[in-house]
């Protein structure tokens, strides 16, 4: 952490052993804090354009950690993943989703809910029929659960992972390319792999009103996107302008703080009410 104060910057950081001791506390105390109460998911809203109407929401992974405070997904599922823990994570943001979309379904609301993967799961030759058994006992129709995975996951060995996508594929799962636009695969790639759903990555979202360089990247993704039937998702949208700019360019959904940061269970279901009535 940094403090500047006048012309004096002192920098605070973490010795390599703090950081290496931080870690490992992280990974030991992760299969407690799931059952404690101290993980949760936020949930953060998808939307049509130029509709606005409320299509899903991206799960995404919190931990309030008694010492060291609110911690974002950044800064423990790296420490999960290499730890072999992620299964766990992965199942109990599904369960948590996939309660959730069960509920809205009672109540005549069909809002899908996109969990995110690590890419171990897809060395995983089992992680399909949990996919499965995780949608059976929820009572929920599998178009209503999306799974998103990075570009960089999926395209450092495609062939590995194509087994598993084609199985989840067959489920009828929407299948999302994350943060699309950071590696260096070509788009054209994608029409390899089973996948639905291809998401800009924030960082050019963010970038289209002032970078032209980035305006071109959004807007091919689009283009390329759609020529290859994808439906095209902006995350990182946060003003009017990227929506209009977005909408114009006929990018299908939108993600961002313009709609909704990400949101606890209970204000979700606020920003719902708030919208659907
Ligand atoms: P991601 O999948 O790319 O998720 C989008 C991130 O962008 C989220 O950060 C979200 O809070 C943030 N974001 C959303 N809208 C805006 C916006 O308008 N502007 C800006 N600047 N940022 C926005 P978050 O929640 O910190 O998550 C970070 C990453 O952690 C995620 O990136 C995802 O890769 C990973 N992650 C989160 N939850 C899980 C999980 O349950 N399992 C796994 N394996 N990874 C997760
Ligand atoms: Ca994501
Ligand atoms: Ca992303
Ligand atoms: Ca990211």
């Amino acid at each position: 952490a940094a403090r500047s104060s006048g012309e004096n910057v002192r920098v605070y950081l973490p010795t390599m052993g703090q950081i290496f001791l931080r870690r490992f506390q992280l990974v030991t105390q992760f299969r407690q804090a799931l059952e404690t109460g101290q993980v949760k998911v936020h949930y953060q809203p998808k939307v049509a354009l130029p509709s606005r109407q409320v299509l899903g929401v991206e799960a995404l992974v919190r931990w309030r950690h008694p010492e060291f405070g609110r911690l974002d997904p950044d800064e423990f599922v790296p420490a999960v993943e290499a730890a072999g823990l992620v299964d766990a994570l992965t199942g109990f943001v599904m369960d948590q989703s996939l309660i959730r979309v069960r509920k809205w379904l009672d109540r005549g609301l069909r809002i899908a809910a996109a969990v995110n993967l690590s890419v171990r799961s897809l060395d995983d030759p089992n992680f399909p029929d949990r996919v499965a058994e995780a949608l059976e006992r929820h009572q929920v129709p599998p178009e209503l659960l999306t799974l998103e995975l990075t570009e960089s996951g999926v395209m450092a060995d495609p062939q590995r992972a194509l087994p598993v996508l084609r199985r989840l594929h067959t489920l009828g799962v929407t299948l999302a390319v994350d943060d699309f636009g950071t590696g260096y695969s070509s788009l054209a790639y994608l029409r390899q792999l089973p996948v639905d759903e291809v998401k800009i990555d924030k960082s050019f979202v963010l970038g289209m009103g002032t970078d032209l360089g980035d305006l071109a990247v959004v807007r091919s993704i689009v283009e390329l996107g759609h020529s290859l039937g994808l439906i095209v998702v902006a995350e990182g949208v946060e003003d009017d302008a990227a929506r209009d700019q977005l909408a114009a360019m006929g990018c299908d959904v939108a993600q961002g703080y313009l709609i909704s940061r990400p949101l606890s269970e209970s204000r979700l279901e606020a920003w719902l009410q708030a919208r659907t009535t």
